[in-house]
């Protein structure tokens, strides 16, 4: 068994493991007629299930053949141009490269007593984004697991700077469109379940800083206390982006602070073209940053940073074992821990580092600058297309439309076609896309992160959409 640990006498071992696990990728990535095999988890748990988990292979080919069938064969590959749905993205291979090495050597980012220089790359990282965001000096921040972590984390020093008041008073104000993890995150801080307001956003889907204001007055009025504003720079549908000089003013003019989670849209952070889009983040108190989605990464890359660092404080904590109290006079060694929620922690910025010394910022940001151009390409042949309706013209790279069918159809009717069509898609493999609901209408959604996409591909997604949904159409109504 002692074959099996990496060490000094199985590096030729090493070198052959990974090569053959990137070999099969590699097969696949070359074969993949389309971003799925279309399979139901009835028909694939089977395989799954009859593996008998303690009776080893004993042999990495066999156990690589066995992994063919119950994951390489049916995965959902989102380098195929027609993966079109969720906000993931393809990987780049200076990042991919940077995975082998980083897991091999596996680093532990928590102390500096077990990562040396992957401690200092990743704090040279947060600095780098710091800048890229217009942060002075002072800022700071930490490599998270992903956007939800991050605003969680920007959530909890937001409310340990509100001071102390009764968590029942604390509010946080989102715009409707913001992410589910802003909730999530003020019921694991202990806050009430009124705690997060949520503000109506405008035809664009970007929070209407008027009602902000007024929610704003009437919570003070009440007696309440504005602890956050979370603005969202690159909503998870529609990519809109509140308007955060306005929001920042409000921030300092109730005191509370102010986040952005720029999840998705922090790709806009290297764009050649596109950066004036998040004028104004600058002035945050904290910004959550998603690099698996905008920059090309492997899940997971995030980050969480603030304006003021010395607000990570309210993330410290100290053990004897790890990271002890230590008087003023003793060396001080850089513990990222002392910033982070997690403990022991992957090296993950090590993927960025490696994407920006190959291919640079502004390689990254033209690769984001291609989707979003896309998606403008995408929404004028939905503009001009009669058998879809589209919601609002894209801000980053997302496209939000329903088929319509030009003979009149019940509302019900068109909506089960809707979500047939998507359905039927996916089970097709031949393309994904996500769905979502606006004004409680179900809608289709292209979430566009291939540069590798085209509008023909765009063009041929939309016929398969419409051809299932007027089938659909076609057989209920005669049935009906
Ligand atoms: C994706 C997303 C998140 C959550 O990030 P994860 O990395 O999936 O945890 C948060 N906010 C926005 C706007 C997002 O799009």
């Amino acid at each position: 068994m002692r074959s099996h640990l990496l060490n000094a006498t199985t590096a030729a071992a090493y070198r052959h493991s990974v090569t053959e696990g990137a070999e099969r990728v590699a097969r696949r990535l070359a074969t993949a007629q389309g971003p799925f095999s279309g399979i139901t988890p009835a028909a694939l748990a089977p395989a799954v299930d009859a593996v008998d988990l303690d009776r080893p292979l004993g042999d990495l080919t066999a156990a690589l053949d066995e992994l063919e069938d119950v994951y390489l064969r049916d995965a959902v590959y989102f380098h195929h141009p027609r993966y079109l749905a969720h906000l993931n993205c393809p990987v780049v291979l200076p990042a991919v490269a940077a995975e082998a090495v980083l897991s091999a050597v596996n680093s532990s980012l928590d102390t500096w007593d077990q990562s040396a220089g992957g401690t200092l790359i990743e704090r040279r990282l947060i600095d780098w984004t710091a800048g890229r965001i217009g942060f002075g000096p002072g800022a700071d921040g930490v490599f998270t697991s992903g956007g939800s972590q991050s605003n969680l984390q920007a959530l909890l020093l937001a409310r340990e700077e509100a001071g102390a008041v009764a968590p029942s008073r604390l509010r946080i104000f989102a715009s409707a469109c913001g992410h589910f993890s802003v909730q999530k995150s003020a019921t694991l801080l202990g806050l009430g379940p009124d705690a997060v307001v949520s503000v109506p956003v405008d035809r664009e889907r970007r929070m209407q800083s008027v009602v902000l204001a007024a929610e704003l007055a009437a919570c003070r009025a009440e007696g309440l206390v504005p602890m956050a504003i979370v603005a969202t720079a690159g909503t998870t549908d529609f990519g809109s982006i509140d308007p955060l000089p306005e929001i920042a003013a409000l921030a300092a003019e109730y005191g509370a602070w102010m986040h952005v989670d720029a999840a998705y849209g922090c790709g806009l952070l290297v764009s050649p073209t596109r950066r004036h889009l998040l004028d104004g983040i600058e002035r945050a108190d904290s910004v959550t940053v998603d690099f698996h989605k905008s920059f090309f990464q492997p899940v997971s890359s995030s980050a969480v940073l603030v304006r003021d660092g010395a607000t990570l404080r309210h993330a410290t904590y100290h053990a004897d074992y790890l990271n002890p109290r230590r008087p003023a006079t003793a060396e001080h060694l850089p513990n990222q821990v002392d910033k982070s929620l997690q403990t022991t922690r992957r090296f993950d910025a090590l993927k960025l580092w490696m994407t920006l010394r190959v291919m640079g910022a502004e390689g990254v940001g033209t690769l984001f600058d291609e989707v979003c151009a896309l998606a403008r390409e995408g929404h004028t042949l939905l503009a001009a297309d009669p058998r879809f309706e589209v919601v609002t013209e894209p801000s980053l790279s997302t496209l939000v439309f329903r088929f319509l069918p030009e003979s009149d159809a019940p509302d019900e009717a068109v909506d089960r076609a809707n979500l047939h069509a998507r359905q039927a898609l996916f089970a097709s493999g031949e393309a994904v896309v996500a769905g979502t609901k606006v004004d409680g209408r179900p809608h289709l959604k292209f979430t566009l992160l291939n540069p590798e996409t085209t509008t023909a591909d765009l063009t041929a997604v939309l016929d398969l959409i419409a051809g299932h949904a007027a089938q659909y159409l076609g057989e209920n109504l005669v049935h009906a």
